[in-house]
């Protein structure tokens, strides 16, 4: 009998962790790899956090939590939607996961059934559309390009539009673009979910604050959109908290209380320590980490004007996120150094291994003519690889 479930061996490995493995491993040969892969600020995590980690180690809490998370987390959540976004939640509509990545898992394990069809606008992160497929979804593509800031046209999403269509994920500010749906761009879309009132919108919006000025619109703060949109964030970006792994939802009770059911026999919650850290973390303010954007923003500008300087490399101005995703079609065909470059995978692959820079093939995103930089690096680190992709190109 095979070993692995077909489930298993019909899923891609998450392209983003295997490139940071693969750099670690170079590293770890002694070879000099800066490493623009990972999208994982290299800030610490701020101290107001951690004393409040700190506090509850010492104050013993040690226990299971409710699988849902803390009813003290949950009002912290609440609070946070209302002054950022100005949704209104009631606990029972809350869903406290291990990291914005398993409350994904939760949503495709509650909502899909096999043949439901999932629009995911390209591009898009990584892992849902391996989440997608692994719960029987089929994820339907849609190409944007540089030329709409790679944002889905309302067009686009009516053409994708079957009576299959279960639901529409997507980021905003996106992994990997940087883009940004303005509150007129995401209306448009609106004006089309309104004419089919049974798709349900996932709207990740866990680099929300690390937004350079467009301003940040939550889909469900549409009144047509509030009853079928589960809203996911997380602390793991704007507050440097990625190891601590606790993201969340905002939906509908319904699908909410079916989040809790799957995780109540899966992990039986997130952790005790980082839950009550992530209290504090959502009561605050989000200025109290404004730093850390200001300084995405100056990086942004940076790699942005580094990358302007070398030829074949297209860039989007990214609104959000700390990715850069140029599109490098230019060099497909070409021979570098004596390798022959057929598509962004072997690009990605010969930075690495000529450049000795980490980056990650648009391909994973469903866009086979990028690769994504993340520039939440410092800016040495980020001058010394543009420096030297400049070389290794030219
Ligand atoms: N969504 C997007 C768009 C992401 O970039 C990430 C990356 N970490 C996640 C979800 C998952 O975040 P986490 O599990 O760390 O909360
Ligand atoms: N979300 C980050 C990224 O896109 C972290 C890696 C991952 O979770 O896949 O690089």
């Amino acid at each position: 009998m095979q070993l692995l479930s077909d489930r298993i061996l019909n899923m891609a490995t998450s392209a983003t962790l295997a490139m940071a493995a693969k750099a670690r491993e170079l590293r770890g040969e002694g070879k000099d790899i800066i490493g623009l892969s990972l999208g994982e600020p290299d800030f610490n995590t701020p101290d107001f956090i951690k004393d409040a980690a700190i506090q509850a180690i010492n104050d013993n809490y040690n226990s299971y939590t409710p699988v849902d998370g803390y009813a003290e987390l949950k009002d912290a959540i609440i609070t946070k939607f209302k002054r950022d976004n100005n949704l209104t939640y009631t606990p029972n509509q809350i869903v406290v996961s291990t990291g914005a990545k398993q409350a994904l898992f939760n949503i495709a394990g509650v909502m899909l059934n096999d043949g439901d069809e999932v629009i995911l606008p390209c591009p898009y992160w990584v892992s849902y559309s391996d989440i997608v497929k692994l719960f029987g979804g089929v994820p339907v593509e849609v190409k944007t390009s540089i030329d709409t800031d790679f944002k889905m046209t309302p067009e686009q999403l009516e053409a994708a539009i079957t009576p299959k269509t279960k639901m529409m994920w997507f980021s905003s500010p996106c992994n990997p673009s940087g883009s940004v749906y303005s509150k007129e761009e995401l209306q448009a879309l609106v004006n089309v979910f309104e004419k089919h009132p049974d798709i349900y919108v996932v709207s990740d919006e866990i680099y929300e604050h690390i937004n350079y000025g467009k301003g940040h619109t939550s889909i469900a703060e549409f009144e047509s959109m509030y009853d079928r949109t589960i809203t996911v964030n997380g602390v793991s970006k704007a507050f440097a908290m990625t190891g601590w792994r606790i993201g969340y939802i905002g939906a509908p009770e319904k699908i909410a209380r079916a989040c809790n059911k799957l995780q109540g026999q899966a992990t039986s919650g997130a952790n005790c320590i980082a839950q009550r850290a992530v209290i504090t973390a959502c009561n605050e303010s989000p200025e109290k980490v404004k730093y850390m954007i200001d300084e995405f923003k100056g990086r942004r500008d940076l790699i942005l004007g580094l990358l302007s300087d070398i030829e074949g490399f297209k860039c989007n101005v990214p609104d959000g996120a700390f990715y850069v995703f140029p599109n490098v079609s230019y060099f497909f065909g070409k021979t570098l150094k004596g390798t022959k470059i057929n598509n962004a995978s072997d690009f990605s692959l010969f930075l690495l291994e000529e450049a000795l820079v980490a980056t990650v093939t648009g391909e994973a995103f469903g866009n086979p003519d990028c690769i994504r930089i993340s520039y939440a690096a410092s800016t040495e680190q980020i001058i010394e690889a543009i420096k030297r992709i400049k070389e290794a190109v030219s």
